[in-house]
Order: C-alpha cells, then structure tokens, then sequence
C-alpha cells in the first residue's frame, strides 16, 4: 500500500492535484471537507452536527473527523493506497491516523505540502466560488479558513517533518509543471 497526505491552505490547490494523482497512482480518494459537504447536501444527522461549523469556517471537532474517516477507509479494503486530502488537520487527528494505520499494519509513506501564498489563495478561492458555489467559500469564512490553517493545521507539519516524510511542492504555477514535481516525489517515496 501507497498512502499519502497532501497538505495546503484551502485553496491551494489540493483537490485538482489529488485528482490527477488518483488517476495516474490508483490511489483511493479521501477528502474529509468533500464527506462533510456530502452529509450536509444530504440532510444525515452528521451533516445537521457540522453545518453550521462549516459554514464558519471551523474545525470540526477531532473526535468526529476521526471517526467519519476511519469508517471510510474500512469501507475501502482493497485498495492500493489512500490519498488524504484535508485530514489530517490537527496534531490529534495526524497522531489518530498513524495509530489507526499501523494497526492495519500500514503507514503514511509521504506528506506532500503544497506551498502558497495568501494571495494565490485567495484568487483560486474566488476562481473555484465561480465555478463550484460552494457555500463554506464566501469572501468573510475565507479569511477564517485560512486563520484556521495558519494557526492549527501548519502545527501538524513537524509532526511529520519528524518522521522525514514532508516533501514541499511550490504550488504556484501550471498545474501540469506542479503535478510533474509531486510526481517525482511519489516516485522517489515509493523506491525508498
Ligand atoms: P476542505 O474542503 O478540506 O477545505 O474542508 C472544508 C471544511 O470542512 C473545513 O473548513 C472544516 O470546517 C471541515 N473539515 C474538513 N476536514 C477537516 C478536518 N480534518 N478536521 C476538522 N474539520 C475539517
């Protein structure tokens, strides 16, 4: 198994980029934010809980991300690899995860952090709005997505640094020529 976290502000660009590593690396897609998009469309008893935290820009808390994504990659048994794309957020739910894989025996083989600026940011946030109308995206939640990124979910990066497993990406740029790069990583991860 080949499994992977890809990390960034919200806007950076992490769902286009999984994506195209789905399709070339057959790895099964896990975006925590597109779950609870899902349970909120849907009306479930989860969406009702977490709408309104969504809707402010806020982490939800640990103890239900961690157990919405656990169940979801017990629902997956036979897959090559898992690509986390917007979990973990948080040192709790990165230290849940590695807890929870190796008792399948499993790891986390490469955190890939895609690196960019506010301002890249804010203009794919806008660019996406347009297309997607995602309602947690209005103009007043950005500011708090991004505080939440800053101010939680960064800490989680030395938690992996530690391990040696972060390879930075600089995500500015043509989506291709940043693809290219995390390409080589996932490469050199997986001959390691
Ligand atoms: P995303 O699409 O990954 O930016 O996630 C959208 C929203 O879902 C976030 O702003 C949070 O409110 C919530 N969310 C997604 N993933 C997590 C997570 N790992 N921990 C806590 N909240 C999350």
């Amino acid at each position: 198994m080949f499994n992977l976290v890809i990390f960034g502000p919200p806007g950076a660009g992490k769902g286009t980029q999984s994506a195209k590593i789905i399709d070339k690396y057959k790895l099964a897609h896990i975006s925590t934010g597109d779950m609870f998009r899902m349970h909120i469309s849907q009306d479930t008893e989860l969406g009702k809980r977490v709408k309104q935290i969504l809707a402010d820009g806020l982490l939800v808390p640990d103890s239900i991300t961690i157990d919405m994504l656990e169940e979801e990659v017990q629902r997956n048994p036979d897959v090559s690899g898992f690509i986390f794309d917007g979990f973990p957020r948080t040192v709790n739910q990165a230290e849940a995860l590695d807890t929870f894989l190796e008792g399948k025996g499993e790891k986390i083989d490469l955190v890939l952090q895609l690196d960019v600026t506010e301002a890249e940011i804010k203009d794919r946030i806008a660019e996406r709005k347009k297309v997607s109308g995602r309602a947690d995206d209005d103009e007043d939640k950005l500011l708090k997505r991004i505080d939440e990124y800053f101010s939680k979910t960064i800490h989680v990066l030395p938690f992996y640094q530690n391990q040696g497993k972060v390879v930075k990406v600089n995500g500015i740029g043509q989506i291709d020529l940043i693809f290219g790069t995390i390409c080589e990583a996932i490469d050199n991860a997986k001959v390691d």
